[in-house]
């Protein structure tokens, strides 16, 4: 134990619930705190949040806090608007944090480059050089790692793979275009698509259920899960070509659901990748860190900026 060791603030902010952590640089997570997003006003959600990290910084006087949020976000101009929490809108977090004085620095990442950030760092993408991270759940987000050091990109978006397009004048996305990889391969849409084709949803109909399906062996769901994957398949090839690179750690609620998702996305990632010469043997890893990625990755954006 060496008291050179810097701990950080990482708070994860997502759509269902918002976490705070102190996370060490070597990714050892203390002191988990969780609140509830969904549905609750702005001014509830920054005056549960502010009493946290009073608690947080004082023992670890005046630390680095790094913010990891669902999007969409601006980590210039320091506002998050997390589309499902309608209450914080372009909400200035990391101005109204350094207000607080308790801080030695404040940054924000989208959680999707946090949680690339941490299982590249400490989980499944450790010690590769070269990675994409994707969290495959209600939407697609990504980020990318090139020479071992994250690459935000220029507006902090770097590896937004969800709506990056895969059929010319495919469906229409919410986002404005046509044939976005999230149209197939997201868990809200690929239950969608398996209730327009018949199949009979048990309970609530979530992506849990469709997976519970297709491994008793419904042909709908089996069917509807195969064509996801092969979507995300061939985004995750477009960027292995686009970048040369051959690894990428999935991780997000639709990862967690098995066989029954990883078989078809890892034989149609190597049948797509088998006719990029240059990509060789690809390398799909599943998430390590769970669901403490997102505290890690945020606390990563001010231990270790990019
Ligand atoms: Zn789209």
């Amino acid at each position: 134990m060496s008291d050179s060791t810097t701990t950080a603030i990482g708070i994860d902010i997502g759509g269902t619930k918002i976490a705070v952590a102190a996370v060490d640089e070597s990714g050892n997570v203390s002191d988990l705190r969780q609140f509830a997003s969904q549905g609750e006003s702005a001014e509830s959600i920054w005056a549960q949040l502010q009493v946290h990290l009073h608690e947080l910084a004082k023992p670890l006087r005046r630390p680095r806090i790094g913010i990891g949020s669902a999007g969409p976000i601006d980590p210039s101009a320091g506002w998050i608007s997390p589309v499902n929490i309608p209450s914080l809108r372009r909400f200035p977090i990391v101005d109204e944090i350094r207000n607080l004085d308790i801080a030695e620095v404040v940054n924000l990442h989208g959680d999707a480059i946090a949680f690339t950030h941490a299982e590249h760092r400490f989980g499944a993408g450790r010690g590769v050089n070269d990675l994409l991270g994707v969290v495959v759940s209600t939407g697609i987000g990504g980020g990318v790692v090139l020479n071992g050091r994250l690459l935000p990109g220029r507006t902090g978006n770097a590896g937004y793979i969800g709506h990056t397009v895969i059929v010319k004048d495919g469906d229409s996305c919410p986002c404005g275009r046509r044939g976005c990889i999230e149209l197939f391969s997201s868990g809200p849409n690929m239950v969608n698509q398996a209730l327009r084709q018949g199949w009979q949803s048990p309970a609530n109909g979530s992506f849990h259920d469709l997976a519970e399906s297709a491994r008793q062996g419904d042909v709908t769901a089996l069917a509807v899960i195969d064509d996801g994957a092969r979507a995300l398949a061939i985004g995750l090839v477009n960027q292995f070509a686009m970048l040369d690179i051959s690894t990428a750690v999935i991780g997000g609620g639709v990862s967690f659901s098995g066989a029954v998702f990883w078989d078809p996305l890892l034989r149609h990632v190597g049948s797509e990748a088998s006719r990029v010469g240059f990509i060789g043997e690809t390398s799909i890893l599943p998430a390590a860190l769970g669901a403490h990625a997102g505290v890690i990755g945020a606390a990563l954006a001010a231990l270790d900026p990019a």
